[in-house]
């Protein structure tokens, strides 16, 4: 027996949950259930969060969460419960299965079946934005090499049980050498504790290209957090079934499964919604809890209600389909087919039955660091890049001499292109004479000197070598 939590929403979202809840029960599901409120209701009596405090207690303490979609009110200050949940919880792996039900269901690609897992929490998504000058802001790219351990196993351990053969990356690690390029580096690191799998990493760009043409040549694809954003869209969008695919959100202690569509309110209270993606991320619930045999009878008798052409109104196509009907009457279908299994779709096999352990994280003994230089960024408002570079070496020290001025990248000191278009924000690095290292102090002298000749300092970072190896980006064209 697992104690899981359930909320059920807004919108669809009672229905379809309760759809769900009679499915997976008839099925034998050992569940015992808290339910909690969450979405409009709370939003709307004040809490901006959409749930309360003592919500949060059960969720912590049953440690399953199955969600039905909400209805975030329009307006400003309500924050998304979603991304609360995900942030709060460290649900750091994001899984999307995304299947064809060719020909039940409209696809230009019937054989596909892949699964996206996307990383969760870091990347630009970690929600560390500034405006600095004038004319440029930033967001942080921040990728740790837990968060890529964490999530690469994770892929590798999905594909292991569930009987995938492949593991594919997706990075630009050919541009973001620092951020990607960790990824690729862990990608290959821990593919190789897993040779019963074959791996390959691709440039997300022609990646995205191939899989959008031919996603019948994927397995599980593994990625971080923004291109895992778009692409498990795209790929739900492709498989013809975005109102049919669940996701689950895995955390070290805690898991939360949902629909991937939001509360359809339009549709609300008439019976009309199809409960088939939520009964998704149930199905992929059962298996993390250990049920694996009952997510196997679910999944079967579901598929086999689709092959059998009773559908919701959302796939129903003349032709096709065989009986139009609401959700209670497709949750009675899918329960009189417990136990059968589709024939031209292909029927699922849990067999290998357990709820999947990962290794909690080990952190790796500290690495050699070294600063060798630091790089100052500028507000500065002139367009002649010689004329900063004499204003900075009037600032710089014996220790710290300017090395480069680069704008959004670019090298545009010493030695630039008049063609290269400048901003007004200017990134300034000051390195040690060659084979020194920089004292840290020299940093604040500097800063102290700019500020002393009027120079607007928006940030600084330190450039660093990691056992040796000089750990940033050069300038383009450097
Ligand atoms: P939506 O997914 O609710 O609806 C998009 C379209 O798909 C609508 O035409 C709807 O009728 C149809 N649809 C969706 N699910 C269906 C189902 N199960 N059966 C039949 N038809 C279905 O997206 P939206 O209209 O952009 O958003 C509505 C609300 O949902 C918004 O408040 C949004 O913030 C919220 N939302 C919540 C979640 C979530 O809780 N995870 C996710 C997305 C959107």
């Amino acid at each position: 027996m697992t104690r899981i939590t359930v909320a059920k929403g807004d919108g669809i979202g009672p229905e379809i949950m309760d759809a769900t809840l009679e499915i997976i029960l008839a099925a034998g599901a050992q569940l015992e259930i808290d339910e909690i409120a969450v979405g409009e209701q709370v939003y709307l009596a004040g809490n901006t969060s959409g749930i309360a405090k003592e919500s949060w207690d059960i969720i912590r303490k049953n440690k399953v969460f199955l969600k039905a979609p909400i209805t975030t009110p329009q307006g400003g200050g309500y924050k998304s419960l979603n991304v609360t949940t995900r942030k709060f919880l460290g649900l750091y792996a994001n899984i999307r299965p995304c299947l064809s039900l060719h020909p039940y269901v409209k696809t230009k690609h019937p054989q596909m079946d892949l699964v996206i897992v996307r990383e969760n929490e870091e990347d630009l998504y970690a929600g560390i934005e500034h405006q600095q000058t004038d004319e440029v802001v930033q967001c942080l790219k921040l990728i740790s090499r837990p968060g890529c351990e964490k999530i690469v196993r994770y892929a590798f351990e999905y594909a292991r049980q569930y009987d995938r053969k492949k593991v594919t990356c997706f990075t630009k690690d050919n541009i973001m050498k620092q951020t990607d390029g960790l990824f690729h580096q862990v990608f290959d690191e821990i593919a190789k504790e897993y040779p019963d799998i074959e791996n390959e990493h691709w440039i997300i760009d022609i990646g995205a290209a191939k899989m959008a043409d031919t996603p019948e040549a994927f397995d599980v694809i593994v990625m971080p957090n923004l291109y895992g954003d778009v692409l498990s869209d795209v790929a739900a969008q492709i498989a013809g079934s975005v109102g049919l695919a669940g996701s689950a959100n895995i955390g070290e202690e805690c898991a939360m499964f949902e629909a991937i569509h939001g509360s359809a309110p339009r549709r609300a209270g008439q019976n009309l919604a199809n409960p088939s993606g939520l009964l998704q991320g149930a199905v992929m619930m059962l298996n993390h809890i250990g049920q694996t045999e009952v997510a196997e009878k679910v999944q079967n008798a579901w598929l086999k209600t689709i092959e059998d052409g009773i559908h919701t109104y959302d796939i129903y196509k003349e032709g096709i389909s065989r009986q139009k009907v609401g959700t209670k009457e497709f949750a009675q279908a899918v329960i009189r087919n417990l136990g059968e299994k589709p024939s031209t779709l292909k029927a699922v096999s849990f067999a290998k039955g357990s709820a999947l352990q990962l290794p909690k994280y080990q952190r790796k003994p500290a690495a050699k660091k070294d600063l060798v230089g630091v790089d100052l960024f500028v507000h500065w408002g002139g367009t002649n890049p010689d004329e900063l570079a004499s204003l900075i070496q009037s600032i710089q020290t014996p220790e710290a001499k300017l090395s480069m001025i680069t704008n959004r990248g670019i090298k545009v000191w010493p030695d630039g292109f008049q063609e290269t278009f400048c901003t007004d924000h200017w990134r300034c690095r000051f390195k040690p004479t060659e084979g020194e290292l920089l004292p840290k102090g020299e940093i604040i002298k500097l800063l102290y000197k700019a500020h002393e000749s009027g120079i607007d300092t928006v940030k600084t970072e330190n450039l660093y070598a990691f056992n040796g190896q000089p750990a940033f980006s050069l300038g383009q064209g450097q």
